[in-house]
């Protein structure tokens, strides 16, 4: 009889997104009048930028004509685009990363599972708690983590690092355990808060110290605006040899659904005379084949002047959805985090509510969806996710309705 891969089963029940669609599908239809309005997931909600569009159907026109079309590209990325990128995100912000460095794949959620498969099965791993799901559950499917404790709701052999309103949201380096994977994601989701360059660089001095690898998520690079955060992690030496970079494209300019995004590997890494960027290329020719010609196209206009300028735009109108949420929930008397730099608006829930309380509350009584911090972590509980990425005026309508509430 086939036996099936048993850490899957080890895997918690229900997705959290899941889990939260099922609640308001519930209450959606006993409530068909009720209007309700999602700042839950972090999906964005503007049609993709002119300039975008206008580079997607110039590169379909391409695959129909016989002199210019295009099968299967090279795995690792069309050297345009792996050179525009190298340039524009890195060696113009003074890093030093060259184009044969970066890797494109279909987006950072792909990256930041797979990335773990080539690295020890014993490799002890740590995550900032509250975390992006998909850094634990990748290594609970290679059977790295242990056992899940219920209760606690933490897995035994994963190392976990509390970011709270106590410790500013800053992650400490583990003293007693010795991590060997470090997941680190700034901006961060879901607190939304950062990392400014000197927090950064004791994770890199520590990295290099205990010979880990920072494995540093820049999905939300695109939202930073205060100078003292660092846009990616070689803006710190000693990086290089130490830290695997995750960028998308999904959320600086709208690619959610046409899937893109790059992990950036230096050939200073290394396991002894082993480089991880070989090992990476060598897992990415086996099993990619490479994100589409016509995508990888419209990225190229995510760079070019004209795009630069539409998607600082769309950039903007989220971020001052943030500030509608921040400002509203401030003076609705809530303790409220990140949104300054990141798409997601961190709150306390009021009066030592549980997460999953306040949701229900919101649900029932403003009728707004937002995501429970319990299901990013244990140290989530007792706080809340709101998401800037809703439309302005479904943004002011939520915040509206909730600071019209009577608090719990
Ligand atoms: N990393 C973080 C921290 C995210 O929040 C997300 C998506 O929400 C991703 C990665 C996934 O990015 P992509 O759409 O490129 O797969």
């Amino acid at each position: 009889m086939f036996q099936v891969n048993e850490n899957y089963l080890k895997l918690p029940g229900s997705y959290l997104f899941s889990a939260i669609g099922k609640k308001v599908s519930v209450y959606s239809q006993a409530n068909p009048d009720k209007k309700v309005i999602r700042l839950g997931i972090g999906d964005v909600t503007q049609p993709l930028a002119p300039a975008i569009i206008e580079a997607m159907h110039q590169a379909v026109d391409e695959m129909g004509k016989a002199e210019t079309f295009r099968g299967y590209g090279p795995d690792l990325g069309y050297g345009f685009l792996r050179e525009e990128i190298a340039k524009k995100d890195y060696q113009d912000r003074g890093c030093q990363i060259d184009s044969d460095e970066i890797f494109v794949s279909d987006g950072a959620k792909s990256d930041c599972g797979n990335i773990q498969e080539i690295f020890s099965q014993d490799s002890r791993v740590a995550v900032c708690d509250p975390v992006y799901p998909v850094y634990v559950d990748s290594n609970v499917m290679a059977g790295r983590t242990g056992d899940y404790d219920e209760k606690a709701g933490v897995w035994s052999k994963v190392i976990y690092m509390p970011c709270t309103a106590e410790n500013h949201f800053v992650p400490k380096p583990p003293k007693e355990e010795r991590p060997d994977l470090i997941y680190l994601c700034n901006p961060n989701n879901p607190t939304g808060t950062t990392l400014n360059r000197d927090q950064l660089k004791v994770w890199v001095d520590y990295a290099r110290q205990v010979g880990a690898v920072i494995l540093y998520d820049g999905a939300y690079e695109a939202y930073i605006s205060d100078s003292d955060v660092p846009h990616s992690i070689y803006e710190i030496p000693g990086a290089r040899s130490c830290a695997i970079e995750f960028r998308s494209f999904s959320k600086n300019a709208g690619f959610t659904g046409v899937r893109l995004g790059f992990t950036v590997i230096p050939k200073d890494l290394k396991c002894g005379r082993v480089s991880v960027h070989g090992l990476w290329a060598r897992r990415h020719g086996t099993k990619f084949n490479g994100a589409p010609y016509i995508v990888q196209k419209a990225a190229m206009a995510v760079y070019s002047e004209q795009g630069r300028a539409q998607l600082k735009e769309q950039v903007a109108y989220y971020m001052n959805n943030a500030k509608v949420i921040r400002d509203g929930l401030e003076s609705g008397g809530y303790q409220v985090y990140g949104g300054v730099n990141a798409p997601y608006i961190w709150l306390k829930t009021p009066d030592g509510m549980s997460s999953w309380d306040f949701f229900d509350w919101l649900l029932e009584r403003a009728n707004v969806v937002g995501t429970p911090g319990s299901g990013f972590g244990p140290s989530g509980e007792g706080y809340f996710r709101l998401t800037a990425f809703g439309t302005y005026e479904n943004t002011v309508e939520a915040i509206e309705r909730i600071k019209g509430l009577r608090r719990p």
